[in-house]
């Protein structure tokens, strides 16, 4: 058996290693998690501590704690722990030990190279420091490679032919973006860009500040707090924030943060998503315009690119995602894990110089985008049955995801839910997969909060719960084979439209006359979906067709159901657009 080459991601924030294992990249698990936190430091009693423990005294112990070391790489420069000073190589060559001895543990082999990413705009010098890193790690770095070629590979090893990539790494401390094109066995930055002090942890910051400004309004606190409270407040703030990629409420809660005149102080404080999303919006404009500008450097226009990569822990937040995808136009990739993508790919590269097999990381997604339909604006004017997105196609699964949406008017008693499959913006155009009614909702004015969430797990089962926020009240539905049943739907609606195009001579009359059928019974069911929105003026047009489809359906008047079909279709298609 040839030699093992580790792939190391070593990051700002975290940094993580990774193996092949049956043709896949496998993460390794460090202190019970995937992620290492990218932080040293020296106990008390002098002894080294890596990862989480490290971090877990940053707070208290700054003084002996050495973060983001990264930043520091090829610089001249000497760091302070414990009083005693280390270069930026000796403090990253402890992570990487890390890592090499937990990879270790983990195979019950001895490890000695590795293949370690770093980002694409590292100078040699940084590239070099990162050489030796390694080196002072008893690790051969056998190859250097690029974050974004390692994302690149995780997502598409196994592609043939030249793909143009756009690949939008936003982590915890730093941004970068880079353009990316695969060719064969060749994969080549043409151009990046980014921001070495821009992420998830401003993002952490800008909620501080707006629980600090609640803290002095509401509880009269002095915006200056004391460490130990501006260290819970930071926690809950990520911990928030990262619950808000998901929900479109946060409740933030931190008991007995201070005191103040001899009392205890309580935070609790609701966030909601699109508070937070206008506190960062200004930060994602600034990775567009580098979006941009990397474009820009690489010759390139955004109608070169093939696809957009999402890598880091941040890119998780729904308003990146919502805003890459109306400025460019491509719905951004995100099944790989952003925080382990790149270490994934490091893995994949290292196999290949091993000489081995490789293949793209292979996850669960959903094939199909589900979600429900509410008033909202389509194509500029409220429609009802705009298609709302829970959970997008290709979404690694399981996933779970909620909205908030609201009564429309006071003293709304109940919401009919509607579960839609399918991509068009009118839900109708969608597939309705399951419905029920919300019933005996609060005596409230309109704009009373329902949040609706589906959870979608392996074996394609749906789960759609909706509950009314200001009392409690709940109810759900479990829709089994979501995806599957939209194959089978899906399946005769294709059958349908090329049967229509098929010519009909010879045709069974009995299949025929079915097809008929099931296309007038699904004009009925159209027709009446829109007589509640549709104009006065209309809807008496729209009621007598239905009917006369109706009579001849029943009566089997294939030639009276020809006509009022052809005529109901028209209507219909002129309410539509
Ligand atoms: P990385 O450096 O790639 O590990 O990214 C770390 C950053 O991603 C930190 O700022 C995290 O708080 C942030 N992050 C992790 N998970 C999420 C999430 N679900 N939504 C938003 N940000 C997240």
């Amino acid at each position: 058996m040839s030699e093992i080459i580790i792939g190391i991601d070593l990051g700002t924030t975290n940094s993580e290693a990774a193996v092949i294992r049956d043709g896949q990249p496998r993460i390794i698990e460090i202190d019970g998690s995937r992620l290492l936190p990218s932080v040293v430091g020296l106990a008390d009693d002098g002894a080294l501590l890596v990862g989480q423990s490290a971090r877990n005294q940053y707070a208290l112990h700054p003084e002996r704690t050495i973060r983001s070391i990264k930043r520091r790489m090829g610089e001249d420069v000497k760091v302070k722990m414990g009083g005693k000073d280390y270069t930026p190589q000796e403090i990253s060559a402890l992570i990487l030990r890390y890592l090499k001895k937990a990879v270790e543990g983990e195979l019950n082999e001895e490890i000695s190279k590795a293949v370690i990413t770093v980002p694409a705009y590292f100078s040699d010098a940084q590239r070099q420091a990162t050489r030796d890193a390694g080196k002072l790690a008893d690790l051969e770095v056998v190859r250097i490679i690029n974050e974004p070629t390692a994302a690149a590979l995780a997502y598409e090893a196994d592609h043939t032919g030249q793909r143009t990539i756009l690949v939008y790494d936003l982590g915890g401390g730093t941004f970068d973006v880079s353009v990316v094109r695969m060719e064969q066995d060749v994969t080549e930055v043409l151009g990046s860009h980014g921001n070495n002090h821009l992420g998830g942890d401003d993002f952490d910051a800008r909620i501080v500040e707006h629980l600090v400004n609640h803290l002095k309004d509401v509880h009269g606190l002095d915006p200056s707090l004391p460490p130990p409270a501006m260290a819970r407040l930071e926690r809950a703030a990520e911990a928030a924030k990262i619950a808000l990629s998901d929900v479109p409420y946060a409740q933030i809660e931190e008991e007995y943060l201070l005191e103040r005149d001899g009392k205890p102080v309580h935070l609790s404080l609701e966030l909601d998503r699109l508070e937070y999303e206008g506190m960062i919006d200004s930060f994602v404009d600034e990775t567009l315009e580098a979006v941009h500008t990397a474009l820009q450097g690489a010759g390139l226009t955004v109608s070169d690119l093939d696809e957009i990569l999402l890598v880091g822990g941040a890119t998780r937040t729904p308003l990146i995602q919502r805003r890459l995808e109306a400025d460019l136009g491509i719905q951004p990739r995100t099944e790989v894990d952003p925080d382990l993508c790149v270490a994934a790919g490091s893995a994949i590269q290292a196999s290949v110089i091993a000489g081995h097999q490789v293949a793209s990381v292979l996850v669960d997604v959903t094939p199909y985008t589900f979600g429900t339909s509410a008033i909202a604006d389509l194509n500029g004017e409220a429609y009802p049955y705009t298609f709302i997105p829970l959970i997008r196609k290709n979404t690694a699964i399981p996933v779970t995801k909620s909205e908030a949406f609201s009564t429309t008017y006071d003293g709304q008693e109940a919401i009919d839910v509607t579960i839609y499959q399918g991509e068009d913006q009118d839900a109708l155009n969608n597939t309705e997969i399951g419905s029920f009614l919300i019933e005996g909702l609060s005596d409230v004015p309109a704009g009373s909060v329902i949040v609706t969430t589906f959870s979608l797990d392996l074996n394609g089962i749906l789960h759609v719960t909706s509950r009314e926020k200001c009392s409690g009240l709940e109810k759900h539905i479990r829709i089994e084979n979501a995806t599957t049943r939209f194959e089978q739907q899906e399946m005769a609606a294709a059958r349908e439209r090329i049967g229509a195009l098929l010519p009909s001579h010879g045709e069974d009359a009995d299949t025929g006359a079915q097809r008929k059928n099931v296309q007038s019974l699904a004009l009925i069911e159209k027709a009446e979906r829109l007589m509640d929105i549709a104009p006065a003026e209309d809807k008496e047009d729209l009621v007598d067709l239905t009917e006369q489809l109706r009579d001849a359906l029943s009566a089997g008047d294939i030639g009276a159901q020809q006509q009022a079909g052809g005529e109901l279709s028209d209507l219909i298609f002129y309410l539509d657009s």
